[in-house]
């Protein structure tokens, strides 16, 4: 039997008639950018999260990045992060020219240990970025006292915890601002790269609509006159905003981006979320099989806090013998995935932070222990139990 990770084909042959619908219908009605269909997306995201603005953007990572600069983030400023997360957590930090400073994980979570943070806090400090790793969400409160006690912002990384809870509330309702990703293998995926900031900031939601396309026409404005004090009318472009066809586009204000969300991505997205809940809860549900299954096995089952409503983006053992049972799942056709084998502050591109071995002992010890088996909707009772079989 043969297992991936993640499957996709089996994931888009459940909703092959209705993806087939959307995306043909954005084909032939030739509005690929932006447009009504973006803006329906944006508008369910908001409904989804219960937060005031979503604003699509290229891909999760651009998302951060807008969400970081929309804050005036940049150079000289530190931004305070968990060194156990994909890449572009720090890359968003670094690429606005601001230092990520890493604080380490606790061994349960895998999330940022909120009893570290303050000790890494200086007057450069301007904002926490928490990423909910593998679908659970960091200890929000915390971060937040800490965060108002330094008048700090705080960024969601939620690009991994989509409809995933915490004390009841949103994932992505938790902070100053949160960023999604809808990279294919996230538990909402697109058919390419897709990214999400959603604020319930005016002030953050304006510029980040102004950066995502140049910096130019109506929202480039607003955002020119917000950043510089200027209060004056800002001229529209009735039905044309947001558009390809949009006349003020040729004005501009600032030195933005281009990072939009394809209407063919949004096509999708829009039939997608509406699969978001009932997903998560099959994930859980696969979760709760391998966690009674696998317990006892020599193997460290992941742990979900009981005020978090954990949404597995990925299930993650740990093991002495890592690369042993990687390698027999292997050959009895099931995939696993290792997250993550360096830690962000042993990585060569961040070497002149000047951190060594041993800075960080819980993420270093996770990056020698961790490895995902595969948790998707789609996996039947077979697979599952076919995998926890070659497991034990
Ligand atoms: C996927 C991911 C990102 C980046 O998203 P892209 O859409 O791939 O750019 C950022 N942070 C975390 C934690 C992620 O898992």
């Amino acid at each position: 039997m043969n297992i991936p990770l993640i499957d996709l084909k089996a994931q888009y042959e459940s909703l092959s008639k209705e993806l087939n619908e959307a995306t043909l219908g954005i084909l032939s009605s030739a509005n690929y950018i932006m447009g009504k269909t973006v803006l329906d997306f944006e508008k369910k995201f908001v409904n989804y999260i219960g937060v005031k603005h979503a604003i699509s953007v290229g891909n999760g990572t651009d998302a951060l990045v807008l969400a970081l600069k929309a804050m005036g983030i940049g150079k000289g400023d530190e931004v305070i992060t968990t060194p156990f997360t994909f890449f572009a957590t720090a890359e968003a930090i670094s690429a606005v020219g601001a230092t990520p400073v890493f604080v380490d994980v606790e061994k349960e979570t895998f999330n940022i240990d909120v009893t570290k943070i303050e000790e890494k806090i200086n007057s450069n400090t301007k904002a926490i970025m928490p990423v909910h790793i593998f679908g659970q969400s960091a200890d929000m409160d915390e971060i937040n006292e800490i965060a108002k006690k330094h008048n700090l912002k705080v960024v969601e990384d939620a690009c991994q915890a989509i409809g995933g809870k915490y004390k009841g509330r949103n994932i992505g309702s938790l902070g100053d601002v949160a960023c999604f990703s809808f990279f294919p293998t996230k538990n909402l995926g697109c058919a390419g790269d897709g990214g999400m900031i959603v604020t319930d900031n005016d002030e953050i939601a304006t510029i980040a609509r102004a950066l995502r396309t140049h910096g130019s026409g109506e929202n480039g404005q607003k955002a020119y006159n917000l950043l510089n004090n200027i209060e004056e009318e800002v001229q529209t472009a009735e039905g044309a905003n947001d558009t390809v066809y949009n006349p003020l586009k040729y004005y501009n204000y600032l030195i933005g981006y281009n990072t939009r969300l394809d209407a063919i991505q949004a096509s999708i997205l829009n039939v997608k979320i509406n699969e978001i809940d009932n997903w998560n809860a099959k994930r859980r549900e696969i979760v709760s099989i391998y966690n009674e299954a696998l317990q006892n096995n020599d193997l460290v089952t992941p742990v979900a806090k009981d005020y978090n409503e954990h949404v597995y983006h990925m299930y993650i053992l740990q093991s002495e013998n890592r690369e042993e049972i990687i390698s027999k799942l292997k050959e009895a056709g099931i995939a696993t995935g290792v997250y993550y084998p360096v830690p962000l502050h042993l990585q060569k591109v961040y070497k002149d932070l000047g951190y060594k071995e041993g800075d960080m002992p819980v993420a270093e010890y996770l990056s020698h222990r961790t490895f995902a088996i595969p948790v998707y909707p789609e996996l039947t009772k077979e697979q599952v139990d076919y995998i926890i079989s070659k497991i034990k």
